[in-house]
């Protein structure tokens, strides 16, 4: 069921400012939003301001005979589709862990069937307390959803943790839960390396080669693995400048020999940032899979690897240590051949699920298949880059997908979507290539 329903609860702390601008992005985006205010947060931010921001009157108060008549406690918890409770002070987290009904918030958290979505906001000592610790961890336990706090300056002068994240992201973080939410979980508990964008070859140290790839279809990809319950890992060519996934773990490389051994260190699960799977996520995450890897440092090899990155072919045979001086009329570049990384690692790890992305002009099939089972390849997405309309830096893309033969499945046509939508299709069928989905 899509979540059109909106509860956000604000609790007393000087983030509350923040709320009405998150509120306000929810409006926007089509949500219905209502508001809880605890009387803490009635201090630092008036009813008022949230009442002309989501047009709905603003509930206060648990033992209101007005509010009962018409949206009471049960009502608003029946109402919710999601709960989301920012700031959530330390107060308020202390009191969701005990079960406690004292105001109108924890009374309608106890009654919802919804999902609550929890962003912890306070000083970065008090954060740091065992106690408020031990809380996050009794109500992820409870099955509520953390958003982890932001480091950085604080309203009170203090530098730390604590910060409740930028109504943007939070707004972000939102959107990802949603999609979370509605997404069959195909692909949970699967390690996903993707590679994305372009690569820099390097000519001197102010030049390169490299081309126009924007990175934004491996990008999705990303989103939609994350989405289908996958720990995903973004390794990243050039200079994409796109906003990295919310719960993907992105490394940026430079050039395709990097690309090469960063995706094997990752494929592998010896790459230092993949190594601990209980590094800190910026975002809420399935802590009965935390809980199996913490403290584990056993390299986790990958199930899948998804290559998007557009990788240039050739490299100069030596990059030039100094900036090369305009001296001569005429330069020759001498190029040598890029290893196939997508080749590569589907020959050095052949248990791994390998997805290959093409882009032709003309023949689309003969060349799609010829690719397949030269790069020994398990499935292959291809788009017709004749077409002016989609690939590259637009938006939209379609696609014919082909598989190996040993899964016996006809090819299947994507029709022109957004890359999201396009990523969201191919994530379903690889979900339903895997084994134990076969
Ligand atoms: O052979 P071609 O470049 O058309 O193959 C495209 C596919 O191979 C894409 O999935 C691309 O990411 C991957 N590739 C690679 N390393 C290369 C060239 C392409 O991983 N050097």
């Amino acid at each position: 069921m899509p979540t059109t329903n909106i509860l956000l609860a604000i609790t007393g702390g000087i983030a509350a400012y923040k709320s009405a601008v998150f509120a306000r992005l929810l409006i926007k985006a089509g949500f219905e939003v209502r508001v809880v205010m605890t009387t803490g947060a009635q201090a630092f931010i008036t009813p008022l301001t949230l009442q002309a921001l989501t047009g709905n009157e603003v509930h206060t108060s648990l033992l209101d005979e007005r509010a009962e008549a018409g949206m009471g406690h049960i009502e608003l918890a029946k109402w919710a589709d999601l709960v989301v409770i920012a700031p959530a002070s330390a107060n308020t987290l202390a009191r969701l862990c005990m079960g406690a009904a004292d105001d109108l918030l924890t009374t309608v958290c106890l009654a919802t069937t919804a999902p609550v979505l929890i962003a912890p906001a306070m000083n970065q000592q008090m954060w740091a307390h065992p106690a408020v610790q031990l809380n996050v961890t009794t109500l992820r336990d409870l099955n509520y959803h953390i958003i982890l706090p932001d480091s950085g300056e604080q309203a009170c002068g203090d530098v730390g943790a604590g910060r409740l994240p930028e109504p943007e992201m939070l707004f972000a973080q939102v959107l990802h839960f949603c999609a979370q939410q509605a997404t069959p979980q195909v692909l949970a508990d699967k390690r996903v390396v993707i590679t994305a964008g372009p690569t820099i070859e390097a000519i001197d140290p102010v030049r390169y080669l490299s081309n126009h790839s924007s990175g934004k279809m491996g990008f999705a990809l990303a989103r939609a693995c994350v989405a289908a319950g996958a720990e995903v890992i973004l390794i990243v060519g050039g200079k994409v400048a796109l906003e990295t996934p919310i719960g993907a773990t992105r490394i940026d490389v430079r050039d395709a020999a990097e690309m090469l051994a960063t995706s094997a260190a990752c494929v592998e699960g010896t790459h230092p940032d993949v190594l601990c799977c209980d590094h800190d996520h910026d975002h809420d995450h399935d802590h009965d899979h935390d809980h199996d890897h913490d403290h584990d440092h056993t390299p986790r090899p990958a199930d899948i690897f998804i290559a998007t990155a557009a990788v240039a072919d050739y490299r100069t045979r030596d990059a030039a240590p100094q900036k090369i001086k305009k001296t001569q009329d005429n330069m020759v570049l001498e190029l040598v051949k890029n290893p196939d990384i997508l080749a590569t690692i589907s020959a050095d790890y052949p248990d791994l699920f390998v997805v290959g992305f093409a882009a032709e002009t003309q023949d689309v099939e003969h060349y799609a298949r010829g690719k397949l089972a030269a790069k020994k390849l398990d499935m292959i997405a291809c788009n017709d880059v004749s077409r002016s309309d989609i690939g590259f830096a637009s938006d939209d893309n379609a696609m014919r997908v082909f598989f190996a033969e040993r899964y016996q499945k006809d090819a299947v046509t994507l029709e022109k979507a957004s890359k999201d939508n396009i990523a969201t299709q191919l994530t379903a069928l690889i979900g339903a290539l895997l084994p134990e989905y076969a």
